[in-house]
């Protein structure tokens, strides 16, 4: 019985865990520790899909975001990542 409630613990945590990068990479992915805050993804991105935190952190717009990928293109740390577009219109 004990055991039984540890697994569903576990099962949970690890649910969890798996959500969020999911969620998080739903079009672009930015990698905080490399990224270095020079906000040059936001100054090429076509769409305003982008805006600063007061950090200097990237932060994505969804729905303005168009996956053009130039963000990533132009990042010079590599810290930005988009998902390719085809991979969710095949999905839907
Ligand atoms: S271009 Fe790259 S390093 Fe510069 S702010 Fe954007 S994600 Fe960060
Ligand atoms: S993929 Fe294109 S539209 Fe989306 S944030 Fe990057 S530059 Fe902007």
């Amino acid at each position: 019985m004990r055991n039984l409630a540890e697994e569903i613990k576990k099962t949970e945590a690890v649910k969890e865990a798996k959500k969020e990068p999911k969620e998080d990479f739903e079009k672009v992915h930015i990698f905080e520790a490399w990224c270095k805050r020079c906000n040059i993804c936001i100054a090429f991105c076509p769409t305003g899909a982008l805006v600063a935190d007061k950090d200097g952190l990237p932060v994505l717009i969804p729905d303005k975001c168009t996956q053009c990928r130039l963000c990533e293109l132009r990042c010079p740390d590599f810290a930005i990542t988009v998902r390719p577009k085809e991979a969710k219109e095949e999905k839907s």
